[in-house]
This record gives structure tokens, sequence and C-alpha cells, in this order.
């Protein structure tokens, strides 16, 4: 039973590493983006002010986050199961985090950091598709959508909206500047496993089940 966050820079690969592991090791996964994603397709009030920040590469507004986090924290379901991709964001989100994990009787075994260089970024976020029957994501130069690796029909593949190559660069200042030194809050804490997110997407899986083998308690 393990709660884990996998940690890194827009388009590493957090998404596809976070739908391994659900089935690897029976998780749920938590994306804050694809959450706010879902309340965006409400088309409300909430949802055109979430549009206009995620559009300009920034980070929506914590009590937003940290309310969406709570009710999935808060769900029995889910207990010590919880795979969180591209959550906490900042400090403020990282310290909330820790609040609602002991409010809940829970607690984090893990975090991922994938490490993959910013020039590399830029083409897997511009490549990227995601299937919007099934939820995986694939990247039309890398690892495009094939009979073999995905059943849903071509159709359903789509580009978000903030995968170009402008919104892309405001994103990775973004988390260069706010995410990245939430790192530290969490190599002090010993939960930090730094992982090469530039190698194939088979063997990074592999390193990651390794470790949470040989240290699940
Ligand atoms: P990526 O990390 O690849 O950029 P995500 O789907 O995780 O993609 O996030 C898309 C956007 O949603 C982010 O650029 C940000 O605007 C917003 N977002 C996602 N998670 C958070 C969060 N925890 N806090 C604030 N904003 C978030």
């Amino acid at each position: 039973m393990v709660n884990i966050i996998i940690f890194g820079p827009p388009g590493a690969g957090k998404g596809t590493q976070a739908n391994n592991l659900v089935n690897d090791f029976n998780l749920f996964k938590v994306s804050t983006g694809d959450l706010l994603r879902d309340k965006i397709k409400k088309k409300d009030q909430l949802g055109v002010k979430i549009k206009s920040i995620i559009d300009r590469g920034l980070l929506v507004k914590d009590d937003i986050i940290n309310d969406l986090i709570e009710s999935i924290l808060s769900n029995k379901n889910y207990f010590n199961r919880l795979i969180f991709d591209g959550y906490p964001r900042n400090f403020n989100q990282a310290r909330h985090l820790d609040i609602l994990i002991k409010k809940y009787y829970q607690k984090i075994s893990f975090v991922f950091n994938l490490k993959v260089d910013h020039d590399v970024i830029i083409g897997r976020i511009i490549g990227r598709l995601i299937c919007s029957n099934c939820g995986l994501t694939f990247n039309e130069f890398s690892n495009p959508s094939t009979k073999e690796n995905h059943q849903c029909h071509i159709s359903f593949l789509q580009k978000r909206t903030d995968d170009n190559e402008k919104i892309a660069r405001n994103r990775l200042e973004t988390y260069t500047k706010e995410t990245l030194p939430v790192l530290n809050y969490y190599q002090n804490q010993n939960l930090l496993y730094e992982i090469d997110g530039m190698s194939h997407i088979h063997e990074i899986n592999k390193e990651i089940r390794r470790i949470i083998q040989s240290l699940e308690t």
C-alpha cells in the first residue's frame, strides 16, 4: 500500500509512467491537470478562468487544487493507493498535502523525479497526442499509437490546447521557478528517488518498479 508522487517538468512522461504504475500496483491516478481539464469542459465561470490560466502556462490557484486533493484523500476507496501526477507544484501545495496526509492517516512512500533535458521536453510536448477515450498518452514522433499498444480508434487522439511551443516555454519557466524548489522539501524527508527520464518508457517503468518492490513494506 503506497502513495507515490511522480515529479518532473511538463512533458517528462509523468502521466505515461503513472498510467503504467496504476496497472502494476493497482493504484488510483490523481492528475491535477486532468482534473482541471474536466472542470474546463463544464464551460462555467470557473472553467473559463482555469482555461485562461492554463493557456498562459501559469499555475491555477492553490485553494482550487487543495479542494480537489482533499476530496480524493478523504475517499476511503483510495486509501494509501494514490499516485500523484503533476502535484504538488509549489511549496504551499506540498505543505498542504502533508497536512491532508496526516488528517486522513496516510503516508507518502516515494517521490520519483523524472529528469529530462529541457530541449527534449519541447519536442515531447509538441508531439503529444492524448486518447480522449482511454486517457493514454502517445507521441507522434517517439511513441506513436499503434494497433499493438492502443485499442481505441485513431479519431480519439487529440492535442491539448496548451501543447504548443510558446505555452510550453512558459510552462517550463513556471516549473523552474515554482515547482523545482519543492524537490528539496522531499529530499530532506529522504523520499526522493532520481530517475533518468530520457531512457525508454519501459526501462523507466522497470526502474521505478524495482525501487518500489525493493522498499515496499
Ligand atoms: P504538464 O505538467 O505536462 O504541463 P499537466 O496536465 O500536469 O501538464 O498540467 C497542465 C496545466 O494545468 C499546468 O500548466 C497548470 O496550469 C495547471 N496545473 C496542473 N496541476 C496543477 C497544480 N497542482 N497546481 C496549479 N496548477 C496546476
